[in-house]
């Protein structure tokens, strides 16, 4: 029954992207974008984990204990962080290896797929792991967006959007919030949690 619900969502999502849904608008255009290379392509492999997602369930304190203040405010009350912060330009600085939640350890996003947007966000044109996240409709802030979680503890990664022309095999960005990722590099890059 929940994969039932899990599959209805992720075709809503699909469906939604496909009409032509597009928001988190950073100052920029697609002119300045467009032809910008990919990040230095990865020589090491990544880790593709094929780990079954068990859900974890926290109380709110347990959460607050466990996170800072704005990797709770990220993940636990769907927050945004300041574009361009100090989690970001780690993020920038961070070669090949895989990114987890913060939150949880799921495997979320590797290196092969992240690219430079120029947002102020990490950004992914796939997750690394597409079981281990989760989209669905967020009309917040009067918009209409297609929001992003990790499928494992339900925190809030960011949002997902298609169509804006950058040149990455999907033509999606993942735009997610650095404070919600834990970077685990190649040389160890074995995801927190394991099958
Ligand atoms: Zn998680």
């Amino acid at each position: 029954m929940l994969a039932t619900m899990k599959l209805i969502r992720l075709r809503w999502s699909i469906f939604l992207v496909v009409i032509g849904l597009v928001g988190c608008r950073p100052e920029q255009t697609s002119s300045t974008v467009a032809g910008e290379p990919a990040l230095a392509a990865p020589s090491a492999p990544v880790v593709k984990s094929t780990e079954t997602t068990t859900n974890v369930v926290k109380s709110e304190a347990e959460w607050r204990r466990q996170l800072t203040p704005e990797q709770y405010h990220v993940l636990r009350e769907a927050g945004t962080e300041r574009a361009f912060g100090r989690a970001y330009e780690e993020f920038r600085a961070q070669g090949v290896g895989t990114y987890a939640c913060a939150g949880c350890g799921a495997l979320l996003f590797s290196s092969q797929e992240k690219f430079d947007s120029h947002c102020g966000w990490p950004s992914f044109y796939d997750p690394a792991n597409a079981s281990n996240v989760v989209t669905h409709v967020d009309t917040t802030l009067g918009m209409t967006r297609i929001e992003v979680r990790c499928a494992r503890c339900g925190g809030h990664l960011g949002h997902v959007f298609k169509g804006e022309g950058f040149p990455t095999p999907t033509d999606q960005r993942f735009c997610i919030n650095a404070v919600a990722l834990k970077f685990i590099p190649a040389t160890n890059a074995v995801p927190t949690v394991k099958p």
